[in-house]
């Protein structure tokens, strides 16, 4: 058995599971695919994860989690998998180089990843001012348009980021209101370089070297115009990473199904986090999840080997 709990994902979910799964003596191993901290790395700031009135970095916050993870004893891998097991010792997990790893038990945190748009010229422009992230792509549009498509917290979140940098800033909306938060729609409308256009679509993206600009439409209308900008900033929701699953233990969305102790409906796998079913997707609830998880997982563990708590 290569160890007792096996965390797949090291975004918030995973890194609060280890620091639990660890400090209650397990021998814990997270595996992630590019690097720890899921869409902390994406986040500027964090500003509503308690105990930092003046905010948090995301990458700050990855960093402090992952050190305290480590400090009780989880290792960190860097592995894809491609599919989990269940076998009679607990779990074989494959990974993407047909590696094979085994574990008591299993923790999915793997998160979600962004939406695309699905227009003309999103993936040829891709890098060449289409972004998914302001905060690692915002500083290179200093003193440019831009244009952020979404209505969420993510899309207003980051659209306040990149008006630091950006001549102006232009939420396109396909609705008539926000779905974000009321303190972020407040913030969007105290920033004089963010102008918002409501129920408008992104139909096309324009440019061929770089972004020039995107045709919109008018969801009311119909017309059809062209927008100059320079960048494509696209915040338009998330998709869980989840097609490795087997379909038993997801909704019809692809999130994990779980109960409030974070169980599958395999015994002995457990999911945490962004590709919850019906999670809020806060940093906070990962982390919670991510806690609760590693609990039950261990419980179960100890139960399976005879060694129940309080015996
Ligand atoms: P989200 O809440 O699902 O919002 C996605 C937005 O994109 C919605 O406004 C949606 O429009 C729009 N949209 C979806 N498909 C579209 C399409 N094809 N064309 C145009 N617009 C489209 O996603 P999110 O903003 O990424 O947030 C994900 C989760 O993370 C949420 O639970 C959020 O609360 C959380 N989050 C929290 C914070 C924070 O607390 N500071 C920051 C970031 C994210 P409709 O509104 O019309 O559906």
């Amino acid at each position: 058995m290569d160890c007792d709990i096996l965390i797949i994902g090291a975004g918030p979910a995973g890194l609060s599971a280890a620091i639990y799964a660890g400090r209650a003596g397990f021998q814990t191993i997270m595996l992630e695919k590019i690097g720890s901290g899921g869409q902390m790395m994406l986040t500027d700031k964090i500003d509503n994860y308690p105990g930092f009135p003046e905010g948090i970095a995301g990458f700050d916050l990855q960093n402090k989690m992952l050190l305290q993870a480590k400090k009780f004893g989880a290792k960190l891998v860097y592995a894809e998998v491609s599919e989990i097991k269940k076998t009679s010792e607990g779990f074989s997990v494959v990974l993407s180089d047909g590696k094979v790893m085994t574990a008591g038990s299993v923790i999915v945190a793997v998160g979600a990843s962004h939406r695309t748009l699905g227009v003309p010229g999103e993936t040829e422009l891709a890098n060449k001012g289409v972004s998914y992230c302001g905060t690692c792509d915002g500083p290179f549009f200093r003193a440019k348009k831009t244009v952020v498509v979404g209505g969420g917290d993510s899309a207003l979140t980051e659209a306040i980021f990149i008006a630091k940098f950006a001549k102006e800033v232009t939420i396109v909306h396909r609705r008539d209101r926000f779905r974000a938060v009321h303190s972020l729609i407040k913030q969007v409308e105290a920033t004089a370089n963010i102008k918002t256009k409501m129920n408008a679509t992104v139909e096309e993206i324009c440019g061929t070297d770089s972004v020039t600009g995107v045709v919109l439409k008018d969801t009311v209308s119909g017309e059809k115009t062209d927008f100059e900008t320079d960048g494509v900033f696209i915040f338009t929701g998330l998709l869980p990473a989840t097609t490795f699953l087997p379909a038993e233990i997801l909704d019809g969305q692809k999130y994990i199904v779980t109960n409030e102790k974070m169980e599958t409906a395999i015994a002995g796998l457990y999911a945490a986090g962004d590709a919850r079913s019906g999670a809020f997707r806060q940093v906070i609830c990962a982390a919670s999840d991510g806690a609760t998880a590693a609990n039950y997982a261990g419980e179960w563990l100890e139960a399976q080997r005879g060694n129940a708590y309080g015996k």
